[in-house]
């Protein structure tokens, strides 16, 4: 195992527990290096890393910016950056902008579905009201009784073709890796093996996100099984990019572990976060 988390979320966005207990949670199970990666939002930062330095544990600023790439939707991980930077909070509030309009669309089409009333309940979920995601809807959809889990909710209801389904335009791909890297931070493409994409339109894609500035792939993921580590491990390596580590941790029970260790990386992988270590 590797004491590095480079992906966790907190109720800043889809999470369930506050910044500072993700930390203490991940602290707690021998975490060294530990980045906060809240979707579009940078609100927990600073409590996460006030309370990492509390525990001896090096905090890194992260963001999970959500994108639009042809008919794909793309999570890339922002990791190191300056969170004052003008022009990366700017991109990220447009971001935060469209999800109310679509929440209010998912929610209409679910009623039209015959299943009335949860935008209000999703809602109550959400903690920031800038930052309605599905995670919300699925909770809320449980609670009703609608499907015995989130897992089960989010084939049922929240996935394309499903009736809680919005299309919507996120951020580009260009401008994600441009406020992230203006910001001086790294660009990760977040669990790559997530998306519905076969092999030659992943590698598309990888040259593409190369050749707009990113630099980092996440090889071990929370939703990554051994042979995924493996393929994303190979990947790297081909496409000359860095290899980073995440949970993806959003609730106890509703993913694969807790915050704070991941399986180590494959060999011959060079990871993205020698550049904290050493400069601890
Ligand atoms: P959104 O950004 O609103 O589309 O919501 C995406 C979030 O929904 C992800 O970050 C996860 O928290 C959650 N999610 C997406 N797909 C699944 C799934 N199949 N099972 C459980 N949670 C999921
Ligand atoms: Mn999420
Ligand atoms: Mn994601
Ligand atoms: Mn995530």
């Amino acid at each position: 195992m590797t004491p590095v988390d480079l992906h966790c979320h907190s109720t800043v966005s889809d999470g369930l527990l506050p910044p500072r207990e993700v930390v203490r949670l991940a602290a707690g199970r021998g975490c060294r290096l530990l980045a906060l990666t809240d979707h579009d939002e940078l609100g927990g930062l600073a409590d996460a890393a006030d309370e990492a330095a509390q525990h001896g544990v090096r905090f890194v600023n992260g963001v999970e910016v959500s994108v639009s790439w042809g008919k794909h939707t793309l999570h890339i991980v922002g990791l190191g950056f300056d969170a004052a930077n003008e022009t990366l909070r700017e991109g990220l509030a447009g971001v935060r902008a469209g999800r109310d309009a679509r929440a209010v669309a998912m929610s209409e089409s679910l009623a039209r579905a015959g299943i009335p009333d949860v935008l209000e309940g999703a809602r109550r979920h959400a903690d920031n009201p800038e930052i309605i995601s599905r995670a919300h809807f699925a909770r809320h959809l449980v609670e009703r009784g609608l499907a015995k889990d989130v897992k089960s909710v989010f084939k049922k209801y929240l996935v394309r073709g499903k009736p809680g389904f919005v299309e919507h335009e996120w951020a580009r791909l260009h401008d994600a890796i441009a406020w992230i890297r203006g910001a001086g931070g790294v660009a990760v493409l977040a669990h790559p093996a997530r998306y519905e994409i076969g092999n030659e339109t992943m590698r598309v894609l990888l040259t593409e996100f190369r050749r707009l500035g990113g630099e980092g792939i996440e090889v071990v993921s929370g939703v990554h099984g051994v042979h995924e580590v493996a393929r994303f491990g190979r990947l790297a390596q081909e496409f000359g990019l860095l290899a980073s580590s995440g949970t993806d941790y959003h609730a106890t029970g509703e993913g694969a572990r807790d915050p704070g260790l991941n399986p180590d990386l494959p060999l011959g992988c060079e990871p993205v976060w020698s550049r904290w270590l050493e400069a601890a």
